[in-house]
């Protein structure tokens, strides 16, 4: 199953451009398999989401939330539909507590987005996951992030971030197995049975690829893979 799991809808979000059902058909477009609303601070309703789900089905929405914490870094959070995450001045150790209580998932998004560190102690309160792609993840950061992931055993997403659906697409995690419902998500992403896609990271079209194929074989070097 292809999924993002960081999507915006003018519905909920100030600054989507897109409504809930426009960027469903963009995803179902663009081969995704399904998505996760994660507005601003705001939960789709759980009836709202029966009603997508039977319009379009197989194609699956699951619910989500990016919470804006009073540090500044933005975190998502699946599994839980808990009123209380909504609209609330939630502190990283606050929240955190929460969510483990609730055994949700908590993932830190685009991480070092404006600085080059981070405003919150993720060594003292681990997040399930860290966004490694998204559209408001800088390049820059890719190796800091994949060192930080890796220093601390965390596991890390591919998502679109998308406020827009040409934005869809680019940024996806392919899960081995087909959840049925938000839980069923949260243990197939605790489990890692997937893998994070970037599709137009690692095209090298033209010039460029045939150069890098080059040096590559100059140097005995295995192609770079398309995921990881
Ligand atoms: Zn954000
Ligand atoms: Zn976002």
């Amino acid at each position: 199953m292809r999924l993002d799991l960081h999507v915006h809808t003018r519905e909920r979000s100030a600054c989507g451009k897109a409504t809930e059902e426009a960027m469903i058909k963009a995803a179902i477009a663009v081969g995704l398999d399904g998505l996760v609303f994660t507005d601003h601070d705001r939960l789709a309703p759980p009836t709202r989401l029966c009603e997508l789900n039977a319009q379009y089905a197989p194609f699956h929405i699951f619910g989500g939330i990016e919470i804006s914490l009073e540090e500044g870094e933005h975190v998502l959070v699946l599994g839980l539909q808990a009123p209380e995450l909504q609209n609330q001045r939630w502190t990283y150790p606050e929240l955190y507590g929460f969510i483990r209580r609730r055994e949700g998932f908590l993932a830190l998004n685009h991480p070092f987005r404006y600085r080059t560190s981070l405003r919150i102690d993720i060594t003292r309160h681990p997040p399930d996951a860290i966004e490694l792609y998204s559209h408001n993840t800088p390049l820059a950061a890719e190796d800091q992030i994949r060192q930080l992931a890796s220093h601390l055993g965390l596991r890390v997403l591919a998502n679109s971030d998308a406020h827009q659906t040409d934005r869809l697409g680019d940024y996806y995690n392919q899960l081995a197995t087909q959840p049925a419902n938000d839980r069923e998500l949260v243990e197939a992403l605790r489990q890692g049975r997937y893998s994070c896609h970037a599709p137009k990271r690692t095209a090298t079209p033209g010039w460029a690829g045939a150069a890098l194929t080059h040096i590559r074989q100059r140097l005995k070097l295995q192609p770079s893979p398309p995921s990881f």
